[in-house]
């Protein structure tokens, strides 16, 4: 167990109360009017426990989907929804 706080840029939170996680396709929070570009990553811990799909964020293939072998190191993602946000993944560095 850790207590460092992850943030994952898959992520992002908006200012509602409840459902204020939105994936980075999302650009904007239809209820809060929050926008991605000024608000902040959500942590990772917070992306789990809502049931939400992280992939992690240093492995950008998608093979870990069967493959097993490379999900072997991952400890708090769900390697099976891999394929949903793979497309709008850009593994380069992202500030
Ligand atoms: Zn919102």
């Amino acid at each position: 167990m850790s207590n460092e706080i992850v943030l994952t840029s898959k992520y992002w939170d908006c200012e509602c109360a409840e459902n204020y996680i939105h994936p980075r396709s999302v650009s904007s929070c239809a209820i809060c009017k929050s926008r991605r570009s000024e608000q902040p990553q959500s942590r990772v811990n917070e992306v789990v426990a809502h049931g939400l799909p992280l992939m992690p964020a240093r492995r950008p293939t998608p093979l870990a989907l069967d493959g097993g072998d490379s999900a072997a190191s991952e400890q708090l993602s769900t390697p099976e929804v891999l394929s949903t946000l793979q497309g709008e993944s850009t593994p380069a560095h992202r500030k």
